[in-house]
This record gives structure tokens, sequence and C-alpha cells, in this order.
């Protein structure tokens, strides 16, 4: 769907504390047996369990994900991220761990038309929007 190139920096992203895979609603029971719940104010979210602050998907022995193919979306359009501005999505970029990342090559529409299709409510993204502080 998107073709990211990053600098081969042997999955920072899926080892950084701060950064916590988010499972959409229609991703929950696929990886109910390897999730967790977060509270937070706006609602409760699934996310991906860690071990040693790493995702539990990491193979930490080559830094590589054990799931790629079937990864959580989160991670798939990972350093890309989605918010809610004057009540419409919004496509930004997380720079915070990708800060080496050599070429983005997405398609905006697209991505924007897969995370409608989602049918995410309000409360959903406020929540997504929060996560990375819990
Ligand atoms: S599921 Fe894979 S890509 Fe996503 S954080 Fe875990 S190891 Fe990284």
């Amino acid at each position: 769907m998107l073709e990211i190139n990053c600098n081969k920096c042997n999955a920072k992203c899926c080892q950084n504390e701060k950064l916590i895979p988010v499972l959409l609603p229609s991703e929950e029971k696929k990886f109910k047996n390897y999730s967790e719940i977060i509270i937070t104010p706006y609602r409760k979210l699934k996310v991906l369990k860690r071990k040693q602050n790493k995702c539990i998907f990491l193979n930490n022995k080559i830094n590589q994900c054990k799931i790629y193919k079937k990864k959580p979306f989160d991670c798939e359009i990972y350093p890309l991220s989605f918010k809610l501005k004057d009540k419409k999505t919004e496509i930004f970029i997380d720079k915070r761990v990708c800060s080496n990342l050599k070429k983005m090559n997405y398609n905006k529409k697209k991505l924007l038309s897969l995370i409608k299709k989602q049918q995410l409510d309000e409360n959903w993204i406020k929540a997504y929007n929060l996560i990375d502080d819990f």
C-alpha cells in the first residue's frame, strides 16, 4: 500500500518505548492473544503487548518484524500517522524516531481513504493521538 524507504535503522520504531502500535477496531480480534487494553480519557484502546519495552513481534536477534506482512495498520503506515484538525482527518509524519527517513513515497488520497474506510469515531482518533503518553 505504501512505499516507505527507511534507512535500515534496525527497527528503532519497534523498540521505542513511546511507540506503541494501536490496533484498529477491525484488527482487535486477529491480535486478541497479543494485545492489551489501555484506558485513555476518551476511550479504551487495544495495543500490541510489549516485552522489555519492545514489541512482542520483534525478532531481537535480527531486529526484524516476525509478522511483517501481517503487521497492524499502525505499523504499516509508520512514520505516517493521522490526527483530527477541525474535525477533518489529517496525515502527518512522526519524526521523533524516524529522523533519518530518506524518502517517503505515499499516496495521501489513498491513505486518507483507507483511514476513512475504518469508520473510526472522533474519540478513537483522539485516544490514538494520546497513546504515546501512556
Ligand atoms: S508488529 Fe512488527 S512492525 Fe509492528 S511494532 Fe511489532 S515488530 Fe514492529
